[in-house]
Parts: structure tokens; sequence; C-alpha cells
């Protein structure tokens, strides 16, 4: 699917920060920030996960489409994503984790990134979510122009299926709202103990 803007100047000219679309920044304490850039209503419950990795350790940064109808056109592929927020606190990190929505009914969460051990990390924490590092070569997040791998040593991408999503946030109608809260509330610690052993392992590999 062909994105309706280029880059972020495009998306600028033609939409109204606020109503179509809002970005929080928020910083952290840990050196890694978690992106969701298609948050809100482009790739649905991005947003929530991102947030549900943060807390208040990591950075956070979530481009959000908040547009009435028809929030796809707000969706500026990963290579191409260059707000300049985003960027900027991307640079300044040592990690960074993308958050995205994959399409299929299925649950799974295809793990990419050029951080080969955080992506390793990432792959065990999240094996009981159906994760794996095959998938199409569009979700891989293999670029260096990808805003995950901008970070001073790259990052990790998660595609998550709309399947896995909706059992995360509750909007199977089959689960109960605490069991699928329960859902999120593991899938994000996972997440977060992945990071908490590469940090621990980074350390250790400094001298
Ligand atoms: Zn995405």
């Amino acid at each position: 699917m062909t994105d309706t803007y280029r880059n972020y100047a495009e998306l600028a000219a033609h939409e109204v920060e606020g109503r179509d679309f809002r970005i929080v920044v928020k910083e952290g304490r840990s050196g890694i920030v978690i992106v969701a850039p298609h948050g809100g209503k482009i790739e649905a419950y991005t947003s929530d996960i991102a947030t549900g990795i943060a807390l208040e350790e990591h950075a956070l940064y979530l481009f959000e489409g908040c547009s009435a109808r028809g929030n796809g056109r707000l969706h500026v592929t990963s290579e191409h994503f260059d707000e300049l927020r985003g960027r900027d606190i991307v640079a300044r990190s040592s990690l960074a984790i993308g958050v995205h929505g994959a399409s299929g009914d299925e649950e799974f969460v295809i793990v990419g990134g050029r951080n080969t051990q955080a992506k390793a990390l990432m792959l065990a924490a999240l094996a009981k979510f159906g994760a794996t590092d095959v998938g199409p070569a569009h979700l891989q997040g293999s670029s260096h122009g990808n805003i995950c791998n901008r970070a001073r040593d790259a990052g990790v991408q998660l595609e998550i299926s709309l399947g896995l999503r909706n059992k995360l946030s509750g909007a199977d109608r089959r689960l109960m709202p605490d069991h699928a809260t329960a859902h999120m509330r593991e899938f994000t610690d996972r997440a977060r103990q992945a990071l908490t052993e590469y940090q621990r392992l980074a350390f250790k590999d400094t001298p």
C-alpha cells in the first residue's frame, strides 16, 4: 500500500496537529526509547502497547492519528518517518523499540530490527505470544533508515498482528476485560524484562 504522504513535511502541509494527529514525547531514564510512529487510530492499540512497555522507565514517542475518519492516510512508513521530535528523541537514545501493527487474525509478532542482541532477547521473551523472526521483507525493519534503527545501537521492531492486538487490548469480546488486561500486562512485562536483560548484558560488556 502506498502512503498518501512521502514524509512528515508533506503530511504537516495537509493535516492539522491537535485535530488530525497528535504527538506525545516523554523522556525516560534508561536511554531506551519506545516508538509508535503509527499510533492512535493508524495502527490500533500500538500506542497502548508502547505506553505499557515504556512506563516511567523508558522514553516514549507516539505519533497518533486522531482524525474523525481515514486515519490510514496518516501512515508514513518507518523508513520515511522524519518528524523532528521523533527523530530527536531516537537520536539521543541508545536503543529504540518500534511498535507496529501488522494485519492477520492469527496471534503473532514479527520481531525485526538491526540490534541482533536485543532482537534475540525479545524473540525469547515474547515466544509465548507467537514471536517469530520469519515474515515478509517489508516487516523486518532491516533498513538503516527505519526509525527504530536510528538510535545509537539501532533497535528492534515489533510488528504485532491484529489478532494479537485485539487480544491484548480487550477488543476481542470473547474475553473478559480483566483477562484481556492480564494479557496486556504479561506482554508488556515480558518485553520490559527483555530490555532489562539487554541493559544488564550491555553494561557487562562495557570495560
Ligand atoms: Zn507501523
